[in-house]
């Protein structure tokens, strides 16, 4: 009867040495939520529709969206990010003109008077917002050399893939310039990983000590301009 017990021990050393990789891989990320605009209309409405807690499980299956998207499986693929903060404001302007969002470094705002104003279903519509915002957070910019228009581009592009676009987007095969931003690089984006599963991600990695539009020449053997009108022709526009 010795038998049984051997194997009950060999069992719980395989358990404990698995759990104990477990603890050592484990980089956790803290969401903080904050709506500062609780009196306002827009305020009102993230409490009663979206809520705090919805807001941080959305963040955090975005960041593991974005960290699977990315290939990025080891903190050293990443940035050493260990807490994210959303503030709900009251409104977010720049130079005069009103934005729904805004990221800095680890901290995202969503602007309550767009949930206000917005025209739909607004968790829908944040939650796609958080995807595209929690990208800015994680993506690499090239060192500050890549066009704010690709940057955006990946952002919408990883919101794609979260199947949350937003109303009015870009069709496949829309726009007139790959780095027109937005949609319209997004859906590029979309063709190009087409070519080569995982070109998103190996973009990004490029992208984490500089930028050459040579990139996508590296990457699938044709300049950005040749793939930009393989794809309007795939279109017919
Ligand atoms: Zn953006």
């Amino acid at each position: 009867m010795g038998r049984p017990a051997l194997m009950i021990l060999a069992i719980s050393l395989v358990t404990l040495s698995a759990v104990h990789g477990t603890i050592i891989h484990v980089e956790a990320v803290e969401y903080t939520v904050t709506n500062q605009a609780e009196t306002a209309p827009g305020g009102i409405i993230f409490n009663n529709q979206i809520g705090a807690g919805y807001a941080q499980q959305t963040m955090d299956a975005a960041t593991q969206l974005i960290w699977g998207l990315f290939q990025q499986t080891t903190a050293a693929d990443r940035k050493d990010i260990t807490q994210v903060l959303l503030l709900i404001v009251e409104n977010i302007v720049i130079n005069g003109q009103s934005y729904p969002a805004v990221t800095g470094n680890n901290q995202i705002q969503v602007s309550a008077d767009y949930l206000n104003g917005y025209n739909g279903d607004v968790k829908q519509e944040f939650t796609g917002i958080i995807y595209h915002e929690m990208t800015h957070v994680w993506q690499w910019n090239g060192a500050g050399q890549a066009r704010g228009e690709l940057i955006e581009g990946i952002a919408d592009f990883v919101r794609l893939k979260a199947n949350y676009p937003a109303n009015g987007w870009a069709q496949p095969g829309d726009g007139t310039t790959w780095d027109q931003g937005y949609s319209v690089t997004a859906r590029f984006l979309d063709y190009c990983d087409g070519l080569r599963n995982g070109f998103v991600a190996e973009l990004n990695k490029k992208m984490r000590d500089g930028y050459s539009d040579n990139f996508f020449m590296d990457l699938l053997r044709k300049s950005v301009d040749q793939l930009w009108s393989d794809y309007k022709a795939q279109y017919g526009n």
